[in-house]
């Protein structure tokens, strides 16, 4: 007999922006949350109650309207606390009505975070507890949610397969960006993820294959760090 693993998860593309909203939950207590509800929000939620799955929590990634916009009303029809993102992404939330409308997301809202978020905090979810890691880069305020315990991680715009987030946003940067990912993610060891926008990957695949933050790509652009000095 296998063991049941600790959190199983679903994925919901929602908005015109096919943004994976993921619902991860805890398979002993069936507590789940919301990762990222952008839109859409009544096929999620029938989803969830089809699967007997309670919402204990939102987790949002960043403010960007494609991943932030139906937290507000999820947040009215549940009752659960919104934790994320980061404080620097308040300016992101604010205009998520007017970037909807521009993104074709109706029913967009602003909201305030029940609790912000910062690097190193911890959330919890049933019996499980899951990391935050500060990414900024693609927004100053962009985290991520990652469970040690199953090497699993959501990892909203800042990583794709094959991809990196964009950073031509205001407070983008690029630097930043690939800071975040080399120094904070590839520690963490081969994490399988889900990404804001199309499949699913693992951070050895990217390590290998990905044009932007592979290691063959960064060893290349790093300062010879042999030499004199
Ligand atoms: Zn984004
Ligand atoms: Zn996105």
């Amino acid at each position: 007999m296998t063991a049941e693993p600790p959190i199983r998860l679903f994925v919901a593309p929602v908005t015109p922006l096919q943004q994976n909203c993921t619902v991860v939950w805890c398979t002993k207590t069936h507590k789940a949350a919301v990762i990222d509800p952008g839109g859409d929000i009544k096929p999620v939620l029938a989803e969830i109650q089809r699967r007997g799955l309670t919402i204990e929590k939102i987790w949002v990634t960043h403010g960007h309207a494609d991943h932030a916009g139906g937290t507000q009303a999820l947040h009215e029809a549940t009752g659960a606390p919104i934790e994320g993102p980061h404080a620097d992404d308040r300016f992101w939330i604010e205009r998520i009505p007017e970037d909807a409308k521009r993104w074709g997301i109706y029913d967009a809202r602003s909201f305030e975070p029940t609790r912000w978020l910062t690097h190193g905090d911890t959330v919890t979810l049933g019996e499980t507890e899951w990391q935050v890691i500060h990414c900024p880069g693609h927004t100053p305020g962009h985290v991520i949610f990652y469970h040690p315990e199953s090497q699993f991680a959501q990892v909203g715009d800042i990583l794709f397969r094959g991809s990196i987030g964009r950073t031509d946003f205001p407070r983008g940067n690029h630097t930043d960006l690939i800071n975040a990912i080399t120094t904070r993610l590839w520690p963490l060891g081969d994490v399988q993820f889900v990404c804001g926008h199309g499949p699913m990957s693992s951070f050895a695949a990217e390590r290998a294959h990905n044009p932007f933050v592979g290691d063959r790509v960064i060893a290349q652009s790093e300062p010879n760090r042999s030499g004199p000095g």
